[in-house]
């Protein structure tokens, strides 16, 4: 599961939770991006106080851990390079699972070469407040006859599995409805409001000691 996590929130936390039980996986990775180095909408908080708040986070769940492998890698984070180089990590050994929600799997056309990106892993896809499943009708690879389970999704189907034409599976989640997004705790810092039970008191903390986004 990557993500900016800028700063993580407890919306990242529960569907990871979530996604690990329903598709019974051994463990979720959380990957912070790198920076980007180019500014764009907002900047970015440094990678070391994202990767830091992401450790704190998961600290205590067993099947939560963090891959600092894009900070690593540093410039603009590709997903599809990110993946072959788990691929590599496992020996090949392992079955990836790529988790977004709606909201960024709609999206996923104009990611860097998103072709090979699709052959190389699985996808699960979670509910996020705003966000229809129908969105996902714009995914290349997806299937025609996917297009109603979509739909049945958004008319509140729990999850469903359908295969891309890469033959990768695709896994439909509808999850509870947390209506938390990054931006908006930026925003709530930003004004004085407070942010608790929004995310865990570990990265509230850390947040108040490093006085970001204030
Ligand atoms: P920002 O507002 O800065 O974009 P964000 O809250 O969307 O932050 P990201 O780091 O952009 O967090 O998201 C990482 C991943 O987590 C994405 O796949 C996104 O869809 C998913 N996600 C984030 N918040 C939620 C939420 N509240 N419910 C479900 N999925 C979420
Ligand atoms: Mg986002």
């Amino acid at each position: 599961m990557g993500g900016t996590f800028d700063p993580i929130h407890y919306g990242h936390l529960y569907i990871a939770e979530e996604v690990r039980q329903a598709a019974r996986l051994d463990k979720v990775l959380f990957i912070p991006s790198a920076q980007p180095p180019h500014k764009t909408d907002f900047i970015v908080t440094s990678s070391d106080h994202r990767l830091e708040m992401v450790r704190l986070a998961t600290a205590g769940n067993p099947f939560f851990e963090v891959s600092a492998i894009e900070i690593e890698m540093g410039g603009t984070s590709y997903s599809v390079r990110t993946v072959e180089q788990l691929i590599n990590k496992y020996d090949g050994k392992a079955g990836l699972y790529f988790i977004t929600g709606v909201d960024a799997f709609a999206e996923i056309a104009t990611w860097f070469d998103v072709e090979r990106l699709l052959t190389l892993c699985h996808f699960v896809v979670t509910s996020r407040p705003g966000y229809p499943f129908r969105r996902l009708e714009a995914v290349p690879h997806i299937k025609p006859e996917t297009l109603a389970l979509l739909d049945e999704m958004d008319a509140g189907r729990p999850c469903a599995t359908a295969t891309l034409e890469t033959g990768r599976d695709l896994i439909l989640l509808r999850t509870l409805q947390l209506d938390i997004a990054a931006t908006d705790l930026r925003a709530r810092i930003r004004s004085g409001r407070s942010i608790r039970y929004l995310l865990p008191d570990s990265v509230e903390s850390y947040i108040m000691a490093h006085s970001l986004y204030s």
